[in-house]
């Protein structure tokens, strides 16, 4: 039987054993939803890697191939968070860390996990003064 690879309108991949005569919908494991066939690897004909479509995700994809489904959907979540992210500020592309804060005081420069956050403002009138 052929293996096919679907997709929840939740986000969740997952592959299922079904007869060519199966229907292009099947049940999401992780959420129940109606989940829609997508173009499988498998399916390609035998080709050489023909490369994935970034839609499948395949480093992480390949690493949770038999794992839960749940798990490939929230990577994906992440995923697409980052890529919103990027989309609104292209200086972070190339920067793997993770994005701590990105709004109000953090809205032009969004704060790094290892960035020191910078609490205080040249008006905040907090310089330390001389005690002694
Ligand atoms: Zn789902």
């Amino acid at each position: 039987m052929p293996l096919y690879d679907y997709r929840c309108p939740d986000g969740h991949y997952f592959e299922r054993m079904a007869p060519m005569t199966a229907g292009d919908v099947s049940d999401c494991p992780a959420c129940g939803a109606a989940a829609a066939k997508v173009p499988s690897r498998v399916a390609l004909g035998g080709q050489a890697n023909p490369g994935l479509s970034q839609e499948q995700m395949p480093q992480t994809w390949r690493g949770t191939h038999n794992g839960n489904p749940e798990y490939v959907g929230q990577l994906r979540r992440q995923w697409e968070g980052r890529r919103k992210l990027e989309e609104k500020y292209p200086e972070l592309q190339g920067d793997q860390r993770p994005v701590l804060a990105h709004e109000g005081q953090y809205h032009h420069h969004p704060l790094r996990a290892g960035d020191t956050p910078t609490t205080l403002s040249p008006h905040d009138g907090g310089a330390p003064g001389a005690s002694d």
